[in-house]
């Protein structure tokens, strides 16, 4: 296992790092429905990839996660707190309400965490988050009175992450991206304001998608490619503790249009890398609509259109009616936006009228 600098925080993390959330256990949505680890069974997986060099463990506060937010607790209580880095989240955005979710957190982990993010930062509570006394402002406190070490910024949104990136108060990073949906990674990269920064790379799988049409080696040497400090791999047992630790021998990525040759072996993909440069008049998140697109034919069907059809109606009726078409200004790809929301949309009222039948 090779180790890189967290920013300028002076820890060294691994490179690759353990997602808890499939060893937790309870009646939570993000658990995937293969794993309910008692707590002796996820003790061991995550001393099974401590012993592989891992020394990274990312959780979130109970019960989003389930319990894995304990279940770490307990076994930093039996490795040695001082011997492995804590990355601890939770989705407040108020500083108050952030202030009190650390305190549970640390009661939860019997510990302090390394890392605190808040979790899901966006458009809509950006300024809040962001604000005097919001929730960056809660755990600088948080840091000063030693229940965390180090502030941190989790999004699935660029400008969130750029924001994040040029604010002193914030230390680390936390953010998406796979050799497939590329184009944040491809910003950052270029981008001199995230040098400073820690930056722990999630979903590098793509919902376990990815592993079915690329070698891990290839998806993790890939993103390893990237500047990013650690990447982040859900790990549930002891086989996917050996996949995805073994080190990859170099740090190379395909191109993306060999990615695209590989997966339209499979489908016609839309060939959006999730840049997030087009801007919608209407508010229409088009690269998560083409995202669920791609993700319907990659094997998440069914989720897929569960989340289209609640907005794609809308997104089409909108675009019908738009003169502008301003999003497509910006697309590096020259995707036909408007055109693509169209099929999508062809796309769920076929399947949901062939699945109410
Ligand atoms: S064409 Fe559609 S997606 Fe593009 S700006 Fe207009 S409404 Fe939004
Ligand atoms: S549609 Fe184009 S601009 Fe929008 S996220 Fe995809 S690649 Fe980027």
């Amino acid at each position: 296992m090779r180790y890189r600098d967290l920013g300028n925080t002076g820890l060294k993390v691994s490179e690759i790092s353990f997602g808890t959330i499939p060893v937790l256990s309870g009646d939570v949505p993000v658990l995937p429905d293969y794993f309910s680890l008692n707590e002796d069974e996820a003790i061991s997986v995550m001393e099974y990839a401590y012993n592989l060099g891992c020394n990274l463990f990312d959780t979130a506060i109970v019960p989003e996660y389930g319990d894995a937010e304990i279940k770490l607790g307990k076994f930093a209580a039996h490795i040695g707190r001082e011997n492995i880095i804590i990355s601890d989240k939770s989705r407040f955005f108020d500083g108050n309400e952030m202030y009190k979710a650390v305190l549970e957190s640390c009661k939860n982990l019997d510990s302090y965490s390394d890392i605190y993010f808040i979790h899901q930062v966006d458009e809509g509570n950006e300024d809040v988050t962001f604000g005097k006394y919001g929730a960056v402002d809660a755990l600088i406190e948080l840091k000063a009175e030693g229940r965390i070490r180090f502030t941190g910024i989790a999004s699935h949104y660029y400008g969130i992450l750029l924001r994040g990136a040029k604010d002193s108060r914030v230390d680390v990073l936390q953010g998406s991206g796979n050799i497939f949906e590329r184009g944040m990674l491809d910003q950052i990269e270029s981008e001199i304001a995230f040098r400073q920064k820690g930056f722990i790379l999630n979903k590098v799988y793509a919902a376990g998608i990815l592993p079915s049409f690329f070698p891990v080696k290839t998806l993790i040497s890939g993103v390893l490619s990237y500047p990013v400090s650690s990447a982040l791999i859900g790990i549930g047992t002891s086989e996917q503790a050996d996949q995805a630790l073994k080190e990859p021998e170099n740090y190379g990525r395909p191109s993306f249009s060999e990615v695209m040759s590989v997966l339209e072996k499979s489908f016609v993909p839309i060939p959006c890398d999730r840049c997030q440069r087009c801007r919608c008049i209407y508010g229409t998140e088009i690269h998560i609509l083409l995202r669920q697109y791609n993700y319907y034919f990659l094997g998440k069907d069914y989720w897929a259109l569960r989340k289209l059809d609640m907005s794609i109606n809308e997104s089409a009726s909108q675009c019908k009616k738009c003169t502008e078409m301003s999003c497509m200004k910006n697309c590096p790809k020259a995707i036909n936006i408007p055109e693509s929301i169209q099929m999508i949309k062809r796309l769920v009222e076929i399947h949901i009228r062939n699945s109410r039948i």
